[in-house]
C-alpha cells in the first residue's frame, strides 16, 4: 500500500521547473537545439544527487541519467523511465507565470491574459477533476506540462522509494532527454550507458492511459523542375515548376487520406511545404499509417502522381525521395508483453481504469523501441499541450508518482 503521509514533492518541482526557457528549435543543426535546454538539465543531475543518486550525470549532449540501484535479491529487469526537459517551438515558453486553481468547482477555466478560456465541453477530462487543483498559463506562453510534470513524477516516485527502502525493486534507470518536441530526442541518446532493458516514457496525457500503437511515418520530399526564360520572351520554352507542381496537388484525393478527412485508425498524406520559383518547387510530405504497409502503397500512389503530372508539361522532370521517420512501436512491443502487463497490473492495484488506444503521432518511445529499448508511453496529466490552454492537475501528477513506483514494484514482485 502508498504510505499515504507521504508528502509529495511533484508538484513543488514542477512550478520551479516551468520556470526554465527550455524552448527546442526546429531550425537548429546543432545538438541540443538550444543550449538554454541544458541548464534545466545540469540543475536536474544536481537534484538527483541531493536525493541520492550517486551516479547522476549529465553528459556532453544534454542526457541525464542516473540510477537508483537495485535493493532485493532478485533478478530483475532493468527498466528507465523517460521524459523530455523541452518544450514545444510551437509557443513561447519564456517567463512562464504559472497558476493554482485550488480546489476545482467545475466549468470553464477563464486565463488572465490573452482571453483564453479552457472549456469544459472541449476538455473531457475536466468532468473528473472536481476538487482537484487544476495548474494553468496565465494565457501568455505554453505551461510545460508537456513534459516537466513527467520529469517532477519520475523524481518524486525516486524520492518515495528512497525514502521508503522496504519497497523491494530493481535497477531503476531515470533518463532526461533533450529535442523531443523537433523529433531528435533519441538522436545522440547512449543506450548502453543508460543500460535499461524496458523503459517508460512517462509524457502521456489522462489518467490511466497506456499507450503502446503510433503511426509509422515516413517523409516525403518531391521537386518538380521546369525550366525558367524571361517572361517577355518564354512563349513556347517556359515551363513553370509550379505549375507543375498545382496540378499535381489537385490531382491527390480530396476527400479521403488527409489529416482533417481522417481519425481513428486512418492513415493520412499530408503537404506541409509547398516552396517554388519557375526553376525548381519543392514540395514536402508527412506520410502516416497504423499498418506500415500501407506507407508503401501511398509512396507509390504519390509517385504515380507526380509522374502524371511530368508528362502534362514535356521537358520537365522530377525528383522523389522517401526518408524514413518512424515505426509503429506496436510491432516491437508485441514481442515483449510484460512491459504492457505490468503496467496494467500497476493500474489495477490503484484502482484505475486502463486506457488503452492508439495514438495519431510518435513519440521518443517509437524510435527507442527500435533502436532496442521497448518502450510504451505513460500518463504524465498533461492535457491541450504545445498551447496557452495548457493544463494539468496536481492530484494527477501525485497519481503518475504512485503509477511509477507501482510499476517499479510489480516488476519486482514477477521476477
Ligand atoms: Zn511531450
Amino acid at each position: 500500500m502508498f504510505d499515504e503521509k507521504y508528502k509529495f514533492t511533484c508538484a513543488e518541482r514542477f512550478l520551479r521547473y516551468v520556470k526554465y526557457d527550455t524552448q527546442s528549435d526546429e531550425e537548429s543543426k546543432s545538438f541540443p537545439s538550444t543550449e538554454k535546454q541544458k541548464i534545466l538539465s545540469a540543475d536536474l543531475e544536481k537534484e538527483l544527487k541531493e536525493i541520492g543518486l550517486k551516479d547522476a550525470q549529465m553528459d556532453g549532449w544534454g542526457y541525464v541519467m542516473a540510477t537508483l540501484p537495485s535493493n532485493t535479491n532478485k533478478d530483475v529487469p532493468v527498466i528507465s523511465f523517460i521524459a523530455h526537459v523541452d518544450t514545444s517551438p510551437s509557443v513561447t515558453g519564456k517567463d512562464v507565470t504559472p497558476v493554482i486553481n485550488k480546489n476545482y468547482q467545475g466549468g470553464d477555466i477563464k486565463l488572465k491574459n490573452g482571453g483564453w478560456v479552457i472549456k469544459e465541453r472541449e476538455n473531457p477530462d475536466l468532468l473528473n477533476m472536481k476538487g482537484y487543483d487544476i495548474i494553468t498559463t496565465d494565457g501568455s506562453t505554453l505551461l510545460g506540462a508537456d513534459n516537466k510534470a513527467g520529469v517532477a513524477e519520475i523524481i518524486d516516485a525516486v524520492n518515495y522509494l528512497i525514502t521508503h527502502p522496504e519497497i523491494k525493486h530493481g535497477d531503476i534507470k531515470v533518463c532526461f532527454t533533450p529535442d523531443e518536441e523537433v523529433g531528435r530526442g533519441t538522436e545522440k541518446i547512449d543506450l548502453k550507458k543508460l543500460g535499461a532493458e524496458y523503459g517508460y516514457t512517462v509524457d502521456g496525457s489522462s489518467r490511466g492511459e497506456i499507450e503502446f500503437e503510433t503511426f509509422s511515418a515516413d517523409a516525403v520530399v518531391i521537386k518538380f523542375y521546369g525550366k525558367n526564360i524571361h517572361p517577355g520572351y518564354a512563349k513556347g520554352q517556359m515551363i513553370n515548376s509550379i505549375k507543375i507542381a498545382s496540378a499535381f496537388i489537385e490531382s491527390l484525393p480530396k476527400d479521403k487520406l488527409s489529416p482533417e478527412t481522417t481519425e481513428g485508425r486512418e492513415g493520412y498524406i499530408h503537404c506541409n511545404a509547398f516552396n517554388g520559383n519557375e526553376e525548381l518547387t519543392t514540395l514536402k510530405f508527412i506520410i502516416r499509417d497504423f499498418d506500415t504497409q500501407k506507407l508503401k502503397e501511398y509512396e507509390s500512389m504519390l509517385k504515380q502522381s507526380a509522374e502524371d503530372a511530368i508528362k502534362k508539361f514535356p521537358g520537365s522532370r522530377l525528383e522523389f525521395d522517401v526518408i524514413e521517420q518512424y515505426r509503429n512501436m506496436k510491432e516491437i512491443l508485441d514481442k515483449h508483453p510484460k512491459v504492457i502487463d505490468y503496467a496494467v497490473e500497476a493500474l489495477n492495484r490503484l484502482g484505475i481504469k486502463p486506457k488503452m488506444h492508439p495514438i495519431r503521432g510518435g513519440t521518443d518511445g517509437s524510435r527507442l523501441c527500435f533502436m532496442g529499448l521497448p518502450t510504451p508511453n505513460i500518463f504524465a496529466g498533461e492535457h491541450s499541450f504545445h498551447s496557452q490552454l495548457e493544463w494539468v492537475a496536481v492530484q494527477d501528477m501525485e497519481m503518475a508518482v504512485k503509477f511509477i513506483v507501482e510499476i517499479s514494484k510489480v516488476w519486482e514482485e514477477k521476477s
